[in-house]
């Protein structure tokens, strides 16, 4: 049976409440526990994937298919863990799964109600997979106060009367503001944000204090006594240069210590933290750096593109180089030549996306990128675009798009190189599909084989010829142009196993021009930099500065 790790936040939100969850994952690990990381949230859609990346960031998607919250993604990112479909849930999730059972009559006509029959669904979620870990740490989305939380708070506090004592802690996040003008660290905030959590029952056992200064040792021992803390348990989260210095951050301050002392863990198990240490070491002790930019369109939110700017970070911490990433709009290029804007960048990434904006300007990059020879990496509809550019560039077939686009316009305007799939294999059974099913849940979603040609770039980069990425996408790159397009010189380097679906294409003869049509983003860690991310790094090194 796992022991339980509940982690709440208090005050304001964007406390980084995941990023303590991820840091502690960490540090059970480097101390020799299996862990497993889970997201409550309390949000009405029933998963992230219909949200905008404005309203919610990057939607994560999991090997088996899930689209789930960004915080999924630094759990893999700082754990290693795959996360599964089973590790984040909302309450539009949580009330769709009641209403279904009610409707399905299996609460025998009783009357549905918040507690028990919403809290029961909770707690059945929190308790998957109960066996096969040490650790299981489940963040609640957030704030204490929050109208929509009020179900999750009370699941967790009913969750852990129904445990044996000890099996579960609660770790609440909050605020010090400092008040400049007095010099002082304010603790009422904190106070009334446990005040809050201990009126529903539930009693933080470690309190983790973000502050922009240290906590003087009067301050701690206030906290401690008016929130009921063990005052070695009052955690302070200062702020850092790098997400990556969390976990040694946090084990500089106590936090796994204080967590394993409120479970009665002693001895502790010593840590192992040399892991946390080379990456802070790649991190900080870069030789030189290379400047990447990202042409896409949500280019204003930087959440939009989590995964993709921590591979790349990755990918620089494998050659020991910073990478500077900056970020440009593809739909500049729709009026302007891309030069004076990519020009002077070792790299050029184009990202995922959905719908025709900006996507003109997107093709634009890519052929800048073919003809100067600066490397390329065009993921998922940046893949597309790609193979759009060729077949107009190259194979003369000037009205080459995608079927996404005329679907989005109601017209018919595009030779569709890139198409709507309607049926693909996965595993040993066929998926299919029509245009207009729900929004919801119509993709090509989760992990799927690809096989890599021998010789091949991207074979070289992965050092392997089967691969298995994760895929987000509705459209493909056509299979039937490909005799066409290889004859123009873009090669289909990565096909799906049954030969039909293209998942990879390459220019053998540029320095590196890469398009694949999953997210290689998803599967990067620091410590395990993805493979295709840390030669794009490279091939960027190599690149001589254009200007
Ligand atoms: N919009 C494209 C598709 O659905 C690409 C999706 C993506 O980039 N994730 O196929």
């Amino acid at each position: 049976m796992a022991r339980y790790v509940f982690i709440t936040g208090g005050v304001v939100s964007s406390l980084g409440k995941g990023l303590a969850s991820a840091a502690l994952g960490a540090l059970l690990q480097a101390r020799g526990y299996t862990v497993r990381l889970r997201k409550l949230d309390p949000y009405l859609n029933v998963d992230p994937g219909t949200m905008s990346p404005f309203e919610h960031g990057e939607v994560f998607v999991t090997d088996d298919g899930a689209e789930t919250d960004l915080d999924l993604g630094h759990y893999e990112r700082f754990t290693g863990v795959p996360a599964r479909m089973t590790d984040s849930v909302s309450s539009g999730r949580v009330y769709s799964n009641v209403l279904e059972k009610e409707r399905r009559g299996d609460y025998l006509g009783k009357t549905i109600q918040v507690v028990p029959h919403v809290t029961n669904e909770i707690k059945e979620f929190i308790d998957i997979g109960d066996d096969e870990v040490d650790f299981m740490l489940c963040e609640i989305g957030g704030t204490v106060g929050d109208i929509e939380g009020l179900p999750f708070f009370e699941a967790i506090r009913q969750f852990a009367q129904d445990k044996p004592r000890g099996q579960c802690i609660f770790m609440h996040l909050t605020l010090l503001p400092w008040i400049a003008a007095s010099g002082e660290l304010k603790t009422k905030p904190t106070q009334h944000s446990v005040k809050e959590l201990r009126s529903i029952g539930l009693q933080p056992d470690v309190l983790v204090c973000r502050s922009e200064q240290p906590i003087p040792d009067k301050e701690r021992a206030k906290i401690a006594l008016f929130c009921n803390v063990r005052k070695d348990a009052v955690i302070a989260a200062p702020d850092l240069k790098s997400i990556y210095e969390a976990p040694m951050a946090y084990h500089r301050e106590g936090l796994d210590q204080a967590v394993l002392d409120a479970f009665g863990i002693a001895p502790a198990p010593k840590p192992n933290l040399a892991r946390w240490a080379d990456v802070q070491d790649r991190i900080f002790n870069a030789e030189g750096d290379v400047n990447i930019a990202i042409v896409g369109k949500y280019v204003q939110l930087a959440d939009a593109y989590k995964s993709i700017k921590e591979a790349l970070m990755h990918g620089g911490m494998a050659n020991r180089v910073k990478v500077n990433v900056e970020w440009v709009d593809a739909e500049i290029f729709e009026k302007e030549d891309p030069a004076p804007y990519l020009e002077g960048f070792h790299a050029i990434l184009v990202p995922g996306g959905f719908g025709e904006r900006g996507t003109e300007g997107k093709i634009k990059a890519a052929q800048f990128a073919r003809e100067r020879k600066i490397p390329y990496l065009g993921i998922c509809l940046g893949m597309q675009m790609a193979v759009v550019e060729a077949a107009r560039n190259l194979a003369g077939m000037t009205t080459a798009g995608s079927e996404e686009f005329d679907h989005e316009s109601g017209k018919k305007r595009f030779e569709p190189v890139v198409y709507h799939l309607k049926e693909w294999v996965k595993g040993n059974h066929t998926v299919a599909r029509k245009v207009d099913d729900d929004k919801g849940g119509t993709m090509r979603l989760g992990a799927y084989t690809a096989e890599l040609a021998e010789g091949s770039k991207v074979a070289a980069a992965y050092g392997t010829t089967t691969i298995e990425e994760r895929h987000r996408h509705r459209y493909e790159v056509d299979v039937k142009y490909r005799d066409q397009l290889e004859a123009c010189g873009l090669k289909f380097s990565g096909m799906s196993p049954d030969g039909r679906l293209p998942e990879i294409v390459e220019y053998p003869d540029h320095p590196w021009f890469i398009g694949v049509q999953f997210h290689p983003e998803l599967k990067s860690k620091p410590f395990d930099p993805h493979p295709l991310f840390a030669d794009f790094v490279r091939a960027a090194k190599e690149v001589e500065r254009l200007v």
